[in-house]
């Protein structure tokens, strides 16, 4: 089979929380998990250079009603640390399968992921390595599509899935 070169070279993906639960009821279900895992290593082993935004709709629906009342920009802070948990869920995964990976967080989370620094995506991006964009924007009253949005352009990705 002649080598065929990928149409694009760098895509961000944008995984809504609500993909990650499959059936269950909320939360982060393994076997779809295993699945993106499969589906990302696949296309990183083509040479494509994969940027992720993650949201957090699978688990910020389950603590939602403790979120009823309250201050929006305190619930949206709430909503990006979850969007955290999915991201560090998903790293985890990736390097299981031997994909190299890495979390950026838009919100300071200094002792589990590296703050948001887009030369250094960059260089990851190039270096094959799957950057997981956590906490969205790292602003309330925004959401995680914003978030795909604005990676994709800081990033430069041809396609924004
Ligand atoms: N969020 C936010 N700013 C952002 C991204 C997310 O305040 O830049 C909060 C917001 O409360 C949102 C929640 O995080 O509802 C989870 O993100 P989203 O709803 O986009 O997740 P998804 O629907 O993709 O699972």
């Amino acid at each position: 089979m002649p080598d065929a070169k990928p149409a694009f070279q760098r895509i961000l993906l944008k995984l809504s929380g609500e993909a990650l639960m499959g059936d269950d009821a909320y939360g982060i279900n393994p076997e779809v998990i295993d699945r993106i895992v499969g589906e990302i290593k696949e296309v990183s082993r083509m040479g494509v250079q994969i940027g992720v935004v993650i949201g957090g709709g699978n688990i910020f629906r389950g603590i939602a009603p403790s979120a009823v009342g309250m201050d929006r920009a305190t619930a949206d802070y709430m909503g990006m640390l979850v969007t955290m948990m999915n991201a560090l869920s998903l790293g985890d995964a990736l390097r299981r399968a031997g994909v190299e990976a890495r979390v950026q967080s838009a919100l300071r989370v200094d002792a589990v992921a590296e703050p948001y620094i887009r030369g250094r995506a960059l260089r990851h991006l190039e270096e094959g390595k799957v950057v997981i964009f956590a906490a969205g924007t790292g602003n309330p009253f925004f959401t995680t599509d914003t978030g795909a949005a604005l990676r994709g352009a800081e990033i430069g990705a041809e396609l924004v899935l």
